[in-house]
């Protein structure tokens, strides 16, 4: 775990960022089914004035794993419009040399015997705002065999894995390693974020009682 005063940097940063949120900023999370309960309760923000740390990362959203004791992480995501692999970066980026992490582990602690695993953390937001408190996995690959046992206790465990194949492989792999799992993969194309933006978080709390 990071130190007292690692957490408090990152607390201050995680506050610095969120202030500089532009419009332009939001609208890409408005694109994203993310308003401003998401923004605010999840704390994203921008990178302008970067910490020396994070310096890499200026005009990137900033994504806060806040637990909790505190921040603990963040993560990065690339707002430009283009292909990331183009110009060989990662369109989510943390700091090299932090440990990867779960995302809103405090889904974890509020959800009444149900909870949702998604890929990606704005997936997370999505959810948990359209009624599944949810945790994100930064990315499909990214799940750890330790992290299975959190989901130990849960009556129902929700898989909320993109509709692709990486998804489908994310979705069928935790399915089969979590009691209570059921898996519920987006259809083609879609990940939660685009499937509550196209089509509602009605349809979305709709897919669990199918
Ligand atoms: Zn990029």
């Amino acid at each position: 775990m990071p130190s007292e005063s690692q957490k408090k940097r990152l607390g201050a940063l995680t506050d610095r960022y969120h202030e500089s949120l532009t419009e332009e900023a939001l609208s890409y999370l408005a694109s994203r089914a993310i308003g401003q309960d998401g923004v605010t309760g999840f704390r994203l923000g921008l990178v302008t004035d970067p910490d020396p740390m994070h310096e890499g990362y200026v005009g990137r959203l900033s994504i806060p794993f806040i637990t909790p004791t505190g921040v603990v992480y963040m993560r990065f995501r690339c707002l430009e419009d283009h292909d990331c692999k183009d110009l060989k970066h990662g369109k989510y980026e943390g700091v090299s040399g932090d440990e990867t992490r779960l995302y809103n582990v405090s889904a974890l602690h509020s959800a009444m015997g149900t909870v949702g695993i998604c890929e990606g953390e704005l997936d997370a937001i999505v959810a948990s705002a359209s009624g599944v408190a949810s945790v994100g996995v930064p990315g499909a690959s990214a799940f750890k065999r330790h992290w299975y046992r959190l989901f130990d206790d849960f009556e129902t465990v929700y898989i909320f894995g993109d509709g692709d194949s990486a998804g489908r492989k994310f979705s069928s792999e935790l399915s089969s390693n979590i009691r209570g799992a059921r898996a519920l993969p987006m259809p083609a194309g879609h990940d939660v974020s685009s499937f509550v933006q196209e089509f509602g978080a009605e349809a979305f709390r709709q897919l669990l009682m199918e």
